[in-house]
Parts: C-alpha cells; structure tokens; sequence
C-alpha cells in the first residue's frame, strides 16, 4: 500500500482486512505501540517520528522481516513500508530469497491539499490502528474508540509543522520508490522457455509480473471501489470473510487487531 501519509493507506488496508482474509502490517502502527510499551526500538523511534523523520531502514527491515517470517501462506497487506529506496531493494532482496516476490503496489493518490485539510481532524485507537476522522467519520462517543471503548488519541506528529516535514519526506524518500516499482513491473517475465539457469534459481525468480497500480481520489470512500476491483481481479481466489458488512466501515474487524497484536508480539524480541 504506497502513497503519502494521511492518503487513507491504513483505513483502506483496515477495510480490505475487514472484507478478505488476509493480514494488514501497519509499520506507524508497530512503532507507536513500541513507543507505548517503553520498548528499546519505541525508544529508539520516539524522537525521529517526533520530528517527522524516517525511522533507519535497517531497523525497520528487522521489524517487517521479523513479522513477515512468521506468515506463512498468508496474504498480507504491508502498509507504510517500504518507504525509502533502500528499504525497497532490502524487501525484494528478503523477499526473493523466500521465493515469495511482491505481487502487486497499489498507489494511493490523494491531492495534497485534501490531506493537510483532513489531517487536524485525524484521531486515532493507538492499539488497533483505528483511524476516525471528526469530520466525516467521527466515533460514536466523541474521544472514544467504537470497539473497545478505549480514549482516542491524537497523533503528536499529526500537527501542521510536523506533516508537513513529513509529506517533505514523503517526497524526497519515498516517491522514488514508484519509479522502482515501476521498473521491476516492467522486467521481462522469467519462464522455463527463456531461461537457462538451475532450478533451484528458477524458484528465486518472480513467478508473475510485478503489478503497479494507480488509485486516485479525495476520499477512502471514492477509493474503496477501485481498489476493491483491483484486489478482486488480482486474487480471484482470495476469500472473503464469512460474516460482517463488506468493506463499508472504517473500523478494524477484530481478526485486524489480532493481525496488529501479533505483529507487535513479533517485533517484541526486540526489546
Ligand atoms: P505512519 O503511521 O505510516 O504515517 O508512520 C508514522 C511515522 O513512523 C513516520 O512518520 C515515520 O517516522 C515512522 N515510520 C513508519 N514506517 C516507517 C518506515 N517504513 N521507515 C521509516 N520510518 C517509518
């Protein structure tokens, strides 16, 4: 899930978890309960998310890689990662040494304008990842979560001055990201037929073509349909979830928190 921070990347990963059966690794969300929990990484990214910087790409590695190792033939959505260049080449390096290449980058691309008017009423349900918005989306009671009932938070990197040096960083670290997704998108196919190579090689190359898509919008709303057609024509044999309302809400099903709760389990080793 690509795009700028405040595009919807997380509620619209949040929905597609709701609607298939799939995994949704937040990066934001695992710092932020590593910062809650006074762990050494937490205390490690507490002041660069402060500031609106970029946690190091190596770290972060450690922490997708650590959660990634552990879902074994399980769709997953990752969402906020990679964001640099070389966080980018350490995935697919990772990745093509499981034999479990990227399969598809959604671009979520929402007018910066939108964003920075939408972001001041941003308040989230740090455990989970759940987003509210009090304009367009607010929680039932005013300040607290839907499902737990817990206090909502507002995100300290939230304020103007820190988004913006954070849509800076957008630019200038991780929009280069598309133009390598583009590229390996466009590599020629490896098959039996043009390859001369081991086999076991075989089994280390793309078995598909990379895909890149672009969705636009100025809503998670005006999104949603777009992205749902992409997913259902990409993985026709994804299930969906046996009960609940497809899709239509911005709340995180419980099999979401789980995926968030785990994921924060994976990443306690590093404490
Ligand atoms: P997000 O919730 O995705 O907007 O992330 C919040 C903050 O966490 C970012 O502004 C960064 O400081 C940090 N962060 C999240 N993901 C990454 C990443 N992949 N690389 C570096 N820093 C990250």
């Amino acid at each position: 899930m690509f795009g700028k921070p405040g595009a919807g990347k997380g509620t619209l990963s949040s929905r597609l978890v709701k609607k298939y059966d799939l995994l949704s690794i937040s990066t934001g969300d695992l710092l932020r309960q590593q910062i809650q929990d006074g762990t050494e990484v937490g205390k490690q990214a507490e002041e660069i998310m402060a500031r609106g910087g970029l946690v190091p790409d190596e770290l972060m590695l450690r922490i997708v890689t650590d959660k990634l190792d552990t879902l074994h033939d399980k769709h997953w959505i990752l969402d906020g990662f990679p964001r640099t260049l070389r966080q980018g080449q350490l995935l697919e390096a990772h990745l093509q040494s499981r034999g479990t290449p990227l399969t598809l980058v959604v671009n979520i691309n929402v007018p910066d304008e939108v964003i920075i008017s939408r972001i001041s009423d941003r308040w989230v349900h740090i455990p989970s990842g759940r987003v509210y918005n009090t304009s367009y989306n607010p929680p039932r009671v005013a300040g607290y979560d839907d499902v737990t009932g817990e206090p909502l938070a507002r995100r300290a990197d939230d304020d103007p001055e820190t988004f913006t040096r954070r849509l800076q960083a957008f630019y200038n670290s991780t929009n280069p990201l598309l133009e390598y997704y583009g590229a390996l998108a466009n590599q020629e196919v490896v098959t039996t037929e043009n390859v001369h190579q081991h086999p076991h090689q075989l089994l280390l190359d793309r078995p598909d073509k990379l895909v890149v898509r672009t969705v636009t919008g100025s809503t998670s709303d005006i999104i949603w349909p777009d992205l749902d057609r992409i997913i259902t024509t990409m993985f026709p044999t994804l299930t969906p979830r046996a009960s609940g309302p497809e899709g239509a809400q911005n709340t995180t099903p419980l099999a979401g928190v789980v995926a968030a709760s785990e994921a924060a389990a994976a990443t306690s080793s590093l404490k």
